[in-house]
């Protein structure tokens, strides 16, 4: 418990929040946002600031809740997909609390998540050298 973290508040329930899901080790509630309808935040109950302090084992207690959230979401509002995001430091962080966004996708829902394709600025050397610097960067 970090006394200053509003998800830690939420998860000892100091604060109000529409829990969806819950078990030992992680919470799921609403997104007060609602960027899209059914926008869901999965959080662990142990406070850990973000995935670069995830021990293995947080994390795969964390992660192997997604599905389950994830077909509930589906099942319940059947959206034309489902985006799964973690957003990690500021300025993409604003909660530093670890936690992945569950938000169903509808056609024409506004929301702007796409991917850029920079295949054709990338020549093979580019990639290897890409390849390179995250593989001697693990275990760092
Ligand atoms: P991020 O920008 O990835 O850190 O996302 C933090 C998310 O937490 C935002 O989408 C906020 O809408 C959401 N959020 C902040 N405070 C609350 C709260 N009290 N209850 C539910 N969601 C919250
Ligand atoms: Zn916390």
């Amino acid at each position: 418990m970090n006394e200053d973290c509003i998800f830690c508040k939420i998860v000892n329930g100091d604060i109000p929040a529409f829990r969806v899901y819950e078990d030992e080790h992680v919470l799921a509630f609403l997104d007060i946002t609602q960027g899209t309808r059914g926008h869901t935040l999965l959080v662990p109950k142990k406070h850990v600031e973000n995935a670069y302090g995830l021990s293995e084992e947080d994390a795969a207690m964390l992660f192997k809740r997604v599905p389950k959230i994830a077909r509930a979401i589906k099942h319940a509002f059947d959206p034309i997909g489902l985006n799964i995001i973690n957003n990690n430091d500021q300025p993409l962080q604003s909660v530093f609390h670890v936690h992945i966004h569950l938000i169903p996708r509808y056609a024409s829902d506004g929301m702007v998540l796409s991917m850029k394709d920079r295949q054709d600025e990338y020549g093979k050397e580019d990639y290897e050298a890409v390849r390179k610097a995250i593989k001697e960067s693990l275990g760092h």
